[in-house]
């Protein structure tokens, strides 16, 4: 008996995910036929795309013998599929306008307005702001440890957590570039490399905020911390990619993965003498307010302006102002050796 329950339960649960999935914009039929319609003879209305002329034997007309299937073809199937998306949306928007409804989602995103074929400008904007910071704080770091401060006889910089920055100082940058491409154009293959380099980047960041606000120095001990986690977010990334692309499950692994990370900085940051924990403290609570604008979703004002992008620009100061505090970190624990080596 119980598990029969238990059954329909997940079955009841597992429907309710289903239908949630399904933005309200493309489950509406109006929408649908006109996508329908517009993969098969090219057009929306009167405006037809080069991208979808397709011959009867699914090879592109005007394609080069050596730019034929798979892969041209897979990109030319795309460019038609998104553009035909784009302007059954902003048609069907317009027609739910004229009768006062408000902006609904379509598979799963806001209908933006493009610019220059970008299909979300402002997260475009803001994630590649955000890599420059990324770029300026880490090529920063870099000159101070190597150049500025004392360096050990062994030309080895003094402070304990220069290889674990320079990680992630790489992690971050390929997170935000490929958020910058698939804030461009969103396809299956963008959406999985930006998925799956945030979700490695949040896993490295947990790694690196139980390292040092424990102060672990030890090479073993930072294996035993690092390897239970790198297992599973590897596994994570693998049962996203290769077996089910789910959303919920993601979103969960992330709040955790995060609010654990925020959680240790805050109590350490609560704890420490270190100079600069103020800064922790405006990271760590900005970190928490701009969460609030991945909960609470909004239409794009203008068509341009929406919750997301909002949620990416916040983090430019905030990324700004950590990598002031990992330079901070660095000159202070180098002094402190330094004194102690005299
Ligand atoms: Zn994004």
């Amino acid at each position: 008996m119980a598990d029969r329950f238990w059954f329909l339960f997940f079955a009841a649960f597992y429907c309710l995910i289903g239908i949630l999935n399904a933005s309200a914009g493309d489950s509406d039929p109006v929408y649908r036929a006109c996508v329908e319609q517009c993969e098969k003879t090219g057009c929306v209305a009167d405006q037809c795309f080069q991208h979808c002329r397709f011959s009867s034997s699914g090879v592109p007309v005007d394609g080069s013998w050596y730019m034929q299937r798979p892969l041209y073809w897979q990109w030319k199937q795309w460019d038609c599929q998104g553009d035909c998306r784009y302007f059954c949306m902003v048609n069907r928007e317009k027609e739910r306008e004229t009768i006062d409804q408000r902006p609904v989602k379509y598979h799963g995103k806001w209908p933006f307005k493009r610019v220059f074929g970008l299909q979300e400008p402002a997260s475009v904007a803001f994630s590649a702001l955000n890599l420059a910071v990324q770029v300026h704080g880490w090529v920063s770091f870099f000159i101070l440890l190597y150049y500025k401060l004392p360096l050990r006889q062994s030309k080895k910089a003094y402070y304990e957590y220069t290889g674990l920055w320079h990680i992630y100082g790489l992690l971050s940058i390929n997170a935000w570039f490929w958020s910058a491409v698939f804030h461009s154009r969103d396809v299956d293959l963008t959406e999985k490399l930006d998925y799956s380099s945030a979700v490695a980047l949040l896993g490295y960041t947990l790694i690196l905020a139980i390292l040092r606000t424990f102060s672990v120095r030890d090479e073993a001990a930072r294996v035993m911390v690092a390897a239970p986690i790198i297992a599973f977010v590897t596994t994570h990334i693998l049962y996203l990619n290769f077996y089910q692309f789910d959303y919920g499950l993601n979103m969960k692994v992330c709040i955790v993965m995060g609010v654990a990370q925020l959680l240790l900085w805050a109590i350490w940051a609560g704890v420490t003498r270190h100079p600069s924990r103020w800064k922790l403290w405006v990271v760590v609570v900005g970190g928490g307010l701009a969460l609030l604008f991945e909960i609470y979703d909004f239409p794009p004002y203008w068509g341009y302006l929406d919750a997301h992008a909002l949620w990416h620009a916040s983090t430019i100061p905030l990324s700004y102002l950590w990598w002031s505090f990992i330079r901070d970190d660095a000159e202070y624990r180098t002094m402190n050796l330094v004194k102690k080596a005299k």
